[in-house]
């Protein structure tokens, strides 16, 4: 098949192909290398109360940045990690981190807020994952409800027994379910609604492309049918005050997006969190 794109074509697919396979095993090799180190960051990202324009949750992001490879994007090295066996220990790793930031948070005195954690499908796999869940929240006294699980539907559409054995009971322990990634994906909410998920959070695909089709329609649907399911819907991708203005009009519950802020080092927050006077949180400056 190759062949028949002509010589220089072949040359390029062949050599691309060898390229990108080497890549990606030096990348696997070096993950590995950072897991045994744990050599992650948690950045973490503001979710903004849309009424009281408060700081009232925090969105935690993995960080690397490998000695000899430089920065490698979450999005680049999570679907490996799950690949190839190493979703678990990367995810108890971020688990803990938030946990651990979010008691300091509190011991601090500062406003009280929420830290959302991305959770893999394949963590919501093991028996043992509600459990462990409950006794971190316990060793760094929290609650279930200072913790949102952030799920994509990839994972929970299928079904699997004991990713919805975990997911109710955690829902019933009092953990918050958020539906991460909203919108990509195919299901529709009259299937969600079946599911214990307290807040629907819409891609950001959908307000980057706001003013160019029919997605702000959709949008507002969204937003009227998740209220109507009882649920709280943020919006991320937050990026210009047009997004603000429009969600605004809609409704929309939370907002995060890089307007209020990105994701950064917990320090960034602490910094926030001193300042913070109730309803005075606007967006950063440019
Ligand atoms: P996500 O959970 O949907 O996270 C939101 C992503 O959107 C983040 O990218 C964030 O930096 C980015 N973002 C936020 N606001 C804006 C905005 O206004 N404009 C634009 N253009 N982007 C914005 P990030 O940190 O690169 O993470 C990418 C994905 O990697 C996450 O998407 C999540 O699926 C995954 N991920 C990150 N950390 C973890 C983790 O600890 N565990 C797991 N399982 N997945 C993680
Ligand atoms: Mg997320
Ligand atoms: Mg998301
Ligand atoms: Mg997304």
């Amino acid at each position: 098949q190759a062949k028949t794109s002509g010589k220089g074509n072949y040359q390029f697919f062949s050599k691309s192909l060898a390229t990108q396979s080497l890549q990606q095993a030096r990348l696997v090799q070096r993950l590995h290398h950072a897991v045994e180190n744990q050599a992650f960051e948690l950045f973490y990202q503001p979710i903004i109360d849309n009424h009281s324009r408060d700081l009232v949750a925090v969105e935690a992001l993995v960080r690397w940045t490998d000695t000899e490879l430089g920065v490698v994007s979450p999005g680049q090295f999570i679907p490996l990690a799950e690949k190839n066996g190493m979703i678990e220990a990367i995810g108890n790793w971020v688990l803990e981190e938030a946990a651990r930031q979010l008691q300091t948070w509190k011991s601090a005195a500062l406003p009280s807020i929420k830290v959302a954690v991305n959770i893999s499908s394949i963590q919501l796999q093991q028996p043992g994952f509600t459990r462990r869940v409950m006794a971190l929240l316990a060793r760094y006294q929290l609650a279930p409800q200072d913790l949102y699980l952030e799920l994509t539907e990839t994972g929970l559409i299928q079904g699997q027994e004991q990713v919805m054995e975990n997911l109710y009971e955690l829902h019933r322990r009092g953990t918050r379910i958020a539906l991460d990634d909203f919108g990509t994906g195919y299901s529709s909410l009259s299937y969600l609604q079946n599911l214990p998920i307290d807040i629907l959070k819409i891609d950001r695909s959908f307000i980057i492309n706001l003013q160019e089709s029919n997605n702000g329609l959709i949008l507002s649907a969204i937003i009227t049918m998740a209220h109507s399911l009882g649920m709280q819907v943020v919006a991320e991708g937050v990026e210009d005050q047009s997004h603000l203005d429009f969600l605004t009009a809609e409704g929309c519950d939370l907002l995060q997006g890089y307007l209020f802020g990105r994701p950064s080092p917990a320090n960034d927050i602490t910094a926030r969190l001193t300042n913070q006077h109730p309803g005075t949180f606007r967006p950063s400056p440019a």
